[in-house]
């Protein structure tokens, strides 16, 4: 093997979050434990190119939530390069879908809410300052997601 292809090796690794697919399907978000927090897209931490570098390894968790095809691309080099200051913001981020997700199964389970009346009480409650908020729509089907988990999840116990 010549110096060349030792070096391309390394730096051309099979991408550990989509396994090389290039795509991030179900059964890689049931691996990563993403299922309220991905849907099926192109592989943001490769690029959709099923490989990666070291770097990006050492500097970015393969589950690192945040990291999605649908953030502007800056902000993916921000990630990618270990800017200190959105890797916070994206674990911020994924504190907010955590509390959100407690939030909604608690008011489910204990007061028997609908996903409406749980939508209305969370925008009531809101903090204007929140770093992250839902818009209206997308917060109740986002509530109605995990519900429907939920529901799930206590069917096959
Ligand atoms: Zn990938």
């Amino acid at each position: 093997m010549t110096l060349f292809n030792l070096l391309f090796r390394n730096s051309d690794l099979e991408c550990p979050r989509c396994q090389g697919k290039a795509f991030v399907d179900w059964e890689d978000i049931r691996r990563l434990d993403k299922i309220l927090k991905w849907t099926p897209a192109p592989c943001a931490y490769c690029l959709g190119t099923g490989k990666v570098t070291k770097e990006i390894l050492s500097k970015v968790p393969v589950d690192y939530t945040y990291l999605t095809i649908d953030l502007p691309e800056a902000e993916m080099d921000k990630i990618k390069e270990g800017d200190e200051e959105t890797l916070e913001k994206g674990r911020i981020h994924e504190l907010f879908l955590d509390e959100l997700i407690k939030y909604v199964e608690n008011h489910h389970v204990n007061n028997k809410m609908d996903a409406e009346s749980i939508a209305n009480l969370y925008l009531s409650t809101e903090d204007e300052n929140a770093l992250f908020s839902l818009e209206r729509e997308n917060l109740k089907l986002y509530i109605e997601k995990i519900i429907e988990l939920k529901r799930i999840e206590s069917n096959q116990k």
